[in-house]
């Protein structure tokens, strides 16, 4: 049978709980998962894109029952449906948290339907513990100070603390 290859695209400017459990799931779904980690200098991420990769890739050594080896983390720039191409995907994979997501995610689900019919886009819900985490918020509860440890692996927490230890705390552009 052909190996079912889906990608899974996103700022991951920091790789939250969320996204972990969007992973596992996909890997429940497909055979082979790319993380495409996409540049969005426009939204002047935290981490450079460099980072972001580095820090996808670290973190899935700790997905349980080798998953990892299942997961391939590659930056991208161009068009989503592009580089789905490029990997030989036949499934996007978003994640929906709550009724906010889903506007933005059904108008980019049906412009990619049109972009390439043969691609699906697939969605996936977190567990209801980790639903309401997004990377925004890590942020700006990061940079007050506050405990993001509940949100993002421990290696994570001390890369955002330590980033914003290190940065003056400006205000950062919004999504
Ligand atoms: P974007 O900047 O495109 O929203 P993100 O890195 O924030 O990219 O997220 C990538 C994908 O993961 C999106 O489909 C987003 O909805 C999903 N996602 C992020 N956090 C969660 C979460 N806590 N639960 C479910 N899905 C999530």
């Amino acid at each position: 049978m052909k190996r079912r290859i889906g990608i899974y695209p996103g700022t991951f400017d920091p790789i939250t709980n969320g996204h972990y459990d969007i992973i596992r799931r996909a890997l429940h779904v497909v055979d082979h998962l790319v993380i495409g980690v996409a540049r969005n200098d426009a939204k002047g991420p935290l981490f450079a894109t460099d980072e972001r990769v580095e820090i996808v890739r670290d973190e899935m050594k700790y997905l349980e029952n080798g998953g990892g080896e299942r997961i391939e983390v590659r930056p991208f720039e161009t068009l989503l449906m592009h580089f789905a191409e490029s990997v030989g995907a036949s499934v996007i994979v978003r994640g929906l948290r709550a009724v906010s997501d889903f506007e933005y995610e059904f108008q980019m689900a049906g412009m990619n339907a049109r972009l390439n019919p043969n691609i699906e886009t697939v969605f996936l819900m977190a567990s209801d513990r980790y639903q309401f985490i997004s990377s925004r918020f890590v942020k700006e509860i990061g940079a007050l100070g506050g405990d993001i440890k509940h949100f993002v692996s421990p290696r994570v927490a001390e890369r955002v603390v330590a980033r914003f230890n290190g940065t003056k705390l400006e205000p950062r552009r919004r999504k």
